[in-house]
């Protein structure tokens, strides 16, 4: 008996396409972590150590941190119970997105549910029809979304390529409002956007200046400030994106910048009216987390003596780090059958480092992508760079 079409799922397509991500080794079932996020953690049963996480200063499992979230369940419930436009902007709402401006030297702030959230409500309520979006190659899915969102003409220039963004904003003159934006640090490749540059370029086209420090947060800058204060350029980006959930070690996005420009998002994002905001724990974790940021510089110190120890080991055993210059640290293997049983094969062994292949990144770039974390012991990184050589000698990735 055949099956009629009325009997066969409309969803039948998915299958077929979860068979091809099969065929093309891109097929990953979802590692468990049992346990805290910690440096050496647990995961599917395994204790392995973590090159995984972006837990980049230790946060997530922080006394202050917990103690601070444990407080507001106590006094506050679990719980906000509406959107922030209508009944559920709580004062500790309020006190953070003010520890966040006077943290990054803005007029004022506004914190979103996610950093994703916050790229992409921001993006989509900032431009419109007849607007246009420059934005580099490597930009992450938040802001290429929020973009798709927003209805506006999209402009890609070449990865961090300055001569490339200053021929489409000649091109472009004649559009009325432009937008530049670019991810600070790369989020795959761990390099830094030549912010200086594209800031004074969009300056001197009159194009708003945003970016996106999902992973400057709390790693470059003066305690974590971010690229801006890295580069000096206070007063010179429109507006600036960051994320709670990694370095932050908690869960949320915001944005900085001008008292008007807070406000219209007030009025705007969407995620903002029409999603639910933080419960109280997450908010008092996250100011918690900023108090950390200022009275612990040791971790970020930590954080960046680990990466520079981390670096030199993996150069020495001739991986290709590609152009990483910040804890993320690509191993780029190729294809990305190779880079998941490059995974794999590590995780047996106990060492944690996420393959990565398409589309996330390029066709032919698969990668591990692995960020060392200010609480890594030195045995820690030495023994997965020990265990690192021999597999990747095995696979013929290294000599
Ligand atoms: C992770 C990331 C985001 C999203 O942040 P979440 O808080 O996890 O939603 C946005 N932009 C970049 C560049 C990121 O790496």
């Amino acid at each position: 008996m055949t099956a009629s079409p009325a009997t066969e799922s409309p969803l039948h397509y998915l299958e077929d396409a979860i068979a091809q991500l099969k065929r093309d080794g891109l097929y990953r079932t979802l590692r468990v972590l049992e346990g805290e996020q910690l440096p050496r953690a647990r995961f599917d049963g395994r204790e392995v150590i973590n090159l995984s996480s972006n837990n980049y200063l230790g946060l997530t499992t922080h006394p202050k941190l917990k103690e601070a979230a444990v407080q507001a369940v106590r006094s506050l419930g679990v719980g906000p119970g509406s959107v922030r436009t209508i009944a559920g902007t709580m004062a500790l709402h309020l006190e953070l997105e003010r520890r966040i401006a006077a943290f990054k030297k803005t007029e004022a702030a506004v914190v979103f549910q996610s950093g994703f959230a916050a790229n992409a409500g921001t993006v989509s309520s900032l431009l419109g029809k007849g607007d246009l979006i420059i934005s580099d190659e490597l930009n992450h899915a938040s802001i290429i979304d929020g973009a798709r969102l927003s209805r506006a003409e999209i402009r890609v220039f070449p990865h961090r390529d300055v001569t490339g963004l200053a021929r489409v904003l000649d091109e472009t003159k004649d559009v009325k409002r432009r937008l530049v934006i670019t991810d600070g640090v790369f989020s795959m490749d761990g390099d830094i956007a030549p912010l200086p540059q594209i800031a004074a370029l969009a300056r001197s086209q009159g194009a708003i200046m945003m970016i996106d420090d999902a992973h400057a947060s709390g790693v470059l800058g003066r305690a974590g400030r971010g690229t801006v204060d890295h580069y000096d350029l206070h007063g010179q980006v429109d507006v600036q994106v960051g994320t709670l959930s990694k370095a932050m070690g908690v869960l949320g996005g915001y944005v900085c910048g001008s008292k008007s420009l807070i406000e219209y998002l007030y009025h705007r994002a969407r995620p903002f009216l029409f999603s639910t905001s933080h419960p109280p724990a997450v908010a008092a974790a996250c100011l918690a987390a900023i108090d950390v940021l200022e009275q612990e510089p040791e971790r970020i110190e930590r954080l960046w003596s680990n990466t520079k120890r981390f670096k030199e080991g993996l150069q020495r055993l001739r991986f290709d780090t590609g152009s990483s210059e910040t804890p993320i640290t690509p191993i780029i293997v190729g294809e990305a059958e190779l880079a998941m049983r490059f995974s794999d094969q590590l995780f047996a062994r106990g060492v944690f480092a996420q393959g990565i292949g398409y589309p996330t990144v390029a066709k032919g770039k698969a990668r591990l992508r692995t960020i060392v974390t200010a609480t890594h012991s030195q045995e820690d990184l030495d023994r997965a760079l020990s265990i690192l050589g021999e597999v990747g000698r095995e696979l013929g990735v290294i000599p």
